[in-house]
């Protein structure tokens, strides 16, 4: 996965450390009208729901779902990012992924490096932030993995320990 490290750092960071959902079901609506894309959303929750300690389920996107992702124009870098808003005890109640067209339109088959992007600002979505350890979906330096680890999976099982 070596590969993957120039783009690493030109992801965007977000300031949410010990934010967390308080729902135990987090919906996740797709709305990059993107066929190609759905199978990338698929595999991210799938695999953060190996976790077992928040079921991220589809749902349409009517502007209701939890999590919502996005095509948008923006500055680049970075090539993707996550924003949310939460409540006065820092439960997140709404999270938006943006991917950057400037990046996703010029190729929609860029693989596991799509892969990785969504896996881990869904990774973020959930309350996560970046880490230094190998492997790592959350990882700015070279995560050497493109879904959550075992280490992912349980930094999100400790995040939600005490809710
Ligand atoms: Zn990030």
């Amino acid at each position: 996965m070596k590969h993957l490290g120039i783009f690493l750092a030109s992801l965007a960071c977000c300031f949410l450390i010990g934010a967390s959902w308080k729902t135990k079901r987090v919906s996740v609506a797709d709305c990059t009208n993107q066929s190609a894309y759905a199978s990338y959303v698929s595999t991210a929750m799938g695999s953060w729901n190996e976790a077992g300690v928040v079921r991220l389920y589809k749902a349409a996107c009517d502007g209701r779902a939890d999590i919502n992702i996005y095509l948008d124009y923006y500055e680049y870098p970075p090539i993707a990012d996550t924003s949310f808003t939460r409540d006065s005890r820092d439960n997140i109640t709404k999270a938006t992924i943006r991917l950057n067209r400037n990046i996703f339109d010029l190729d929609w088959t860029h693989g596991v490096y799509t892969q990785y992007v969504t896996a881990h600002e869904m990774g973020h979505a959930l309350g996560l932030g970046h880490n230094q350890v190998v492997p790592s979906v959350m990882s700015l330096t070279d995560g050497e993995t493109y879904l959550p680890s075992y280490l992912d999976l349980q930094n999100l099982r400790n995040l939600y320990r005490n809710k």
